[in-house]
């Protein structure tokens, strides 16, 4: 039997983990109940037992919630100069950065993350927020056209209003603050309804937000379950614009409900991402890539490469360098720095994974799978897994798993890789290993994919897009994108003289 070791996190973790409380909704600047007074249940994936309560809002709190973000978007906030506002946004990443210590084991305890990986997510949040008070400084004024000398145009960038945030709970911290960062530094107000699997950080973040002294109502927090909270948030009439990140099917839900009220949808969907590895690859880093892509983050990932295409001549090394990976991962206690794979989130997603691994053999598959220490048998664990002999038609290759789950299949050409990899409706991510420079952008560019990596994984650059194609998304966030979708553009036309205009009516 499992038991919360701790024993690898410092003193400060280990004292928000003792101290965590029930969660309650953060609105206009107070930490409260939820009107109804309910709550659910949230439980820690390793060893399954209860953290805690969480205030289960609904309409009236996100009602509440949208008033307090319109007056202060009207108001206190809306008032202040750009520096102002600004200054507000480094304090938080400071604080983000103070806290890492304390806000990486919250989310491994809360989430099944490990904490090597929670860690890097968490400096990654402090740099969201910087990044974007940056490029605020350098961005408000848009284009400027003079005509003649006549007329001088110009366009600047308001903000758009309340943002209504709705998050996923793989790696909630870090996809939260993706959304938060622009939306504040462009002078948006916020109400993010965190998804109810993964509550801890959300309110973290909601208490470095109350420290850094942000005028109240300018950032709230409805916990709830999408279909109450959630769809409140998408349907309300003040709110201007939706950022979404989850699944497809609900992000088309969220598009439907949000049509009445005409919103802007950014949206980051599901994936289901190819790997292709050529037979003159660097075989051990297409390995390491290979093998971190998939089971980095438990697996749940939304760029992870859950397809992998091996050319035939390579295939059988290839394949057998992968099973000695997946005996040798280390898997177990998320809170242990030396741990590669942790528990999935949630049991009801663990019932998920496990029966895409029993799809996977009535499908033909041969499934291989690494082992889980007998003593973790009360977590989600789910060992990491090959799915041999998978082909496309299988909906195993075809469906999102969102596991430590990775099918394999080979490839003859290039052609055919391309036709393999293109041939699901995601098109989140894709990645590419050769060393022939030329075939690798080739590929790349032939892949129906947001993102394409040549012979590395998953590094982005803050200023770069992120994103994906078909039933992968619709826009992209990060860089200029997102401030681009956080904020109005409005073109101002002013005369630079006395220039005629038709005199109607004039006698
Ligand atoms: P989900 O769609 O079940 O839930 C996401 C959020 O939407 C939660 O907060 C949930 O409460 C809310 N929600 C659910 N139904 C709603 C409704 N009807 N109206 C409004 N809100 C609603 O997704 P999940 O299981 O939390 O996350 C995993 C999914 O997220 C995977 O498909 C993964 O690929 C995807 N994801 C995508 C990206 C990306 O950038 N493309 C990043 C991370 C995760």
């Amino acid at each position: 039997m499992s038991e919360l070791t701790l024993s690898d996190i410092n003193q400060a973790g280990k004292r928000v983990i003792k101290e965590v409380k029930d969660v309650q909704l953060y609105i206009d600047g107070a930490f409260v109940d939820a009107e109804s007074h309910k709550q659910f249940d949230n439980y820690n994936p390793f060893t399954n037992e209860k953290i805690n309560k969480v205030a289960s809002g609904a309409e009236a709190d996100i009602d509440k919630a949208v008033k307090a973000a319109r007056k202060a978007f009207k108001g206190e906030w809306g008032n202040l100069s750009q520096n102002e506002r600004l200054s507000y946004i480094y304090k938080i990443a400071d604080l983000i950065d103070e806290h890492i210590e304390e806000i990486a084991p919250l989310e491994s305890y809360d989430t099944g993350l490990p904490i090597s990986q929670t860690k890097k997510m968490v400096a990654r949040a402090a740099q969201n927020f910087r990044f974007y008070a940056e490029m605020v400084k350098s961005r408000l004024v848009g284009d400027a056209y003079q005509v003649d000398h006549d007329f001088l145009n110009y366009t600047i960038h308001k903000p758009v209003g309340v943002a209504g945030l709705i998050t996923p709970w793989n790696a909630p911290f870090m996809l939260e603050t993706w959304k938060i960062a622009p939306a504040l530094a462009t002078g948006n107000t916020v109400v993010l309804k965190p998804a109810e699997w993964s509550p801890l950080t959300a309110n973290r973040l909601a208490e470095i937000i109350d420290k850094a002294g942000l005028p109240d109502g300018v950032f709230n927090v409805v916990h709830g379950y999408g279909e109450t909270a959630g769809a409140s948030l998408v349907a309300h009439e003040d709110v201007e614009l939706i950022s979404f990140t989850g699944e497809t099917a609900t992000g088309s839900e969220i598009m439907k409900n949000g049509a009445d009220t005409l919103k802007r949808f950014s949206m980051e969907l599901g994936g289901k991402s190819p790997i292709i590895v050529f037979d003159d690859a660097d075989f051990e880093r297409a390995i390491d890539a290979c093998t971190w892509g998939i089971f980095s983050f438990n697996g749940e990932r939304c760029t992870a490469n859950s397809r992998l295409y091996v050319h035939e001549d390579i295939a059988s090394d290839f394949i057998a360098a992968l099973k000695d990976r997946v005996e040798n991962i280390v898997v177990g206690d998320p809170m242990k720095d030396d741990t590669q794979v942790g528990p999935l989130i949630h049991t009801k997603h663990y019932e998920s994974v496990k029966s895409y691994l029993e799809l996977a053999k009535e499908e033909g598959c041969q499934v291989i799978s690494g082992s889980v220490p007998e003593e973790h048998s009360r977590g989600n664990f789910v060992a990491p897994t090959l799915l041999l002999n998978a082909d496309t038609s299988m909906r195993v290759v075809q469906e999102e798993i969102f596991g430590p789950v990775i099918a394999v299949m080979t490839f003859k050409d290039e052609a055919e890789a391309v036709d393999l990899a293109n041939n699901v409706r995601y098109g989140l991510a894709g990645y590419v290993w050769t060393k022939d420079l030329q075939r690798g952008h080739r590929v790349a560019q032939a892949v129906d994919a947001g993102m394409l990596w040549i012979n590395s994984q998953n590094v982005r650059d803050l200023r770069t897009p992120f994103g994906g194609s078909k039933h992968s998304g619709i826009g992209r966030e990060g860089g200029h994108y997102a401030f681009e979708f956080y904020t109005e553009v409005q073109i101002i036309h002013v005369a630079l003289g006395d220039h005629r205009i038709p005199q109607f009516g004039k006698k």
